[in-house]
């Protein structure tokens, strides 16, 4: 096993304790394939046990978590925010390793869960409810309560900004935490929990329970003591856990994937579009549920436009994370397998890849490495163009005006994010209106993770919505109370 410096610790945090499990699971970095951790592998006992934990802190039973004012919880978020940047560059070390992205966008990681803490601190004591209008004799109000015991089940691809963006607005809006992070993923969120038990969180108000997902993460969807449940991941998985949670009807948040557009209109400034283009889909190795994995480029520019995507494609290189190239590997051989798959698939369909970056002299063999593809001559409706690739491939089509703009733009079950390029202002607002996706992007992309900006999809892409204070309310329901005074 080769060691990282300072590991976290590698159990479950339950009821405020470090609990070891019966048997565990090894990290592998995606660099280079090498172990580099053994973290907890919970069952449904543990899952249990963090469950009951997290209810008793709700309840007031295990601790004072319950009986903390807003103004407190504010005030711990806001030093817990501080705490995370103090230990900035440890964390960012360990998602660098533990999911292969470059050193700069784990850094840029870290500081967004931290601006997380920051923003929902901000707002835990600013969340409230209302008075209603009604008959004479009434006075009817709305308390916006907290749910209770949220369940969390999160992924690989940004372990520690959906830490910050489930965790922050749970705890701001006074529930308590299970959090199950992912088997591929998980060093970052671990260091996390840790320091928020030394930062004094009460014990039970979060607890961390890593483990296989269909093991640890079916007993937390499936758990009838839940209140809450928050899934980031795949559609099918989310289906799953959905079907798990209707039993006890627990409400369900669910994060999904995306086949997001970024729409290039002739009017478009290319000199700023383009570099967004790129990065929507290198980022994180195409990693990203919100990538921007189709271009949609109108014709009248569609040559030059390839033209310049070819030169920025052969220029981009593929290195470890800890190298801080381009672009890192995939998470794990399985994911590479998937992923080459499918575009040997697609090349026999015809599909031409048009420029590719390259792999580093150099670069681990035990890396899981798939070099940035530009696709182009793809079929009206092939896959590439409506399935989730997970990987640093971009698929072109041409179109040649506005309506057929919007219809190929609409044309997945997904709706994530959109990119729209256009100088025209009635046309932005009428693609703003027209896409189908939970955000829109306006000579822009990615408003730079915007962690203030409601997120959350429509269609296959999932529902609710989580970030911006709209998150925060998301861990809330309201209950009316109408007073009769005569
Ligand atoms: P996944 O669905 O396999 O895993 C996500 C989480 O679910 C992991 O913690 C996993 O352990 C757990 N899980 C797996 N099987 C489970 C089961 N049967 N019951 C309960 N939990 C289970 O997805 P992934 O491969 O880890 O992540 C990639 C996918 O997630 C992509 O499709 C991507 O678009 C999506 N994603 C979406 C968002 C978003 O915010 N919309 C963010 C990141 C990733």
């Amino acid at each position: 096993m080769q060691s990282l410096p300072e590991m976290p610790s590698h159990q479950a945090l339950i009821g405020g304790t470090w609990v070891a499990t019966r048997s565990t699971l090894d990290m592998e970095a995606p660099s280079h394939g090498k172990t580099i951790a053994r973290i907890a592998r919970c069952q449904e006992e543990e899952i249990d046990q963090a469950v009951s934990a997290a209810g008793r802190a709700f309840s007031g039973r295990l601790d004072e978590w319950s009986r903390w004012t807003a103004r407190r919880r504010s005030e711990w978020l806001l030093a817990f925010a501080a705490a995370i940047e103090a230990d900035h560059e440890r964390l960012a070390a360990l998602e660098c390793a533990d999911t292969g992205k470059p050193m700069t966008q784990a850094r840029g990681d870290i500081s967004a869960c931290a601006r997380y803490f920051r923003f929902y601190g901000g707002a835990a004591d600013k969340l409230h409810g209302e008075t209603i209008p009604f008959e004479n004799d009434f006075a009817v109000m709305t308390l916006r309560e907290p749910f209770g015991v949220c369940g969390q089940i999160i992924p690989w691809n940004y372990p520690a900004q959906i830490f910050g963006r489930c965790v922050a607005a749970a705890l701001a809006a006074g529930n308590t935490v299970v959090l199950k992070p992912a088997e591929d993923a998980c060093l970052s969120v671990l260091r996390l929990a840790e320091l928020a038990v030394q930062q004094g969180l009460p014990p039970g108000a979060l607890n961390v329970v890593p483990g296989l997902g269909r093991e640890a993460g079916a007993a937390l969807a499936a758990h009838p003591h839940i209140d809450h449940l928050s899934f980031t991941g795949s559609p099918e998985t989310g289906t799953l856990v959905a079907q798990a949670a209707a039993v006890h009807h627990v409400p369900v948040t669910m994060e999904l994937g995306g086949k997001s557009p970024q729409v290039l209109f002739a009017d478009a400034d290319l000199e700023a579009a383009l570099p967004f283009v790129v990065r929507g889909i290198i980022q994180n190795a195409g990693q990203t549920c919100s990538a921007g994995s189709r271009l949609l480029v109108q014709r009248d520019i569609a040559d030059e436009v390839l033209g310049r995507l070819v030169e920025k494609f052969e220029a981009l290189r593929c290195d470890t994370g800890e190298a801080d190239a381009d672009c890192g590997p995939l998470i794990n051989a399985r994911q590479k397998a998937k992923l080459e798959a499918r575009l040997e698939a697609a090349r026999a369909d015809g599909i031409r890849t048009l420029a590719r970056g390259r792999l580093v002299e150099g670069a681990p063999a035990g890396g899981h490495f798939v070099v940035p593809q530009l696709l182009v001559d793809i079929p009206a409706g092939h896959e590439v163009l409506r399935e989730e690739l997970f990987g640093p491939v971009l698929a072109v089509q041409v179109f040649d005006d506005e309506a057929e703009a919007l219809a190929l733009a609409n044309g997945t079950d997904f709706g994530l994010c959109a990119g729209i390029w256009t100088r025209d202002g009635g046309r932005q607002l009428r693609l703003a209106k027209g896409v189908r996706s939970g955000q829109v992007f306006v000579n822009n992309y990615g408003a730079a993770g915007g962690i203030e900006l409601p997120f959350g999809g429509v269609g296959r892409s999932g529902h609710g919505r989580e970030k911006g204070f709209e998150g925060l309310k998301s861990y809330t329901r309201i209950k009316t109370v109408a007073i009769h005074h005569g």
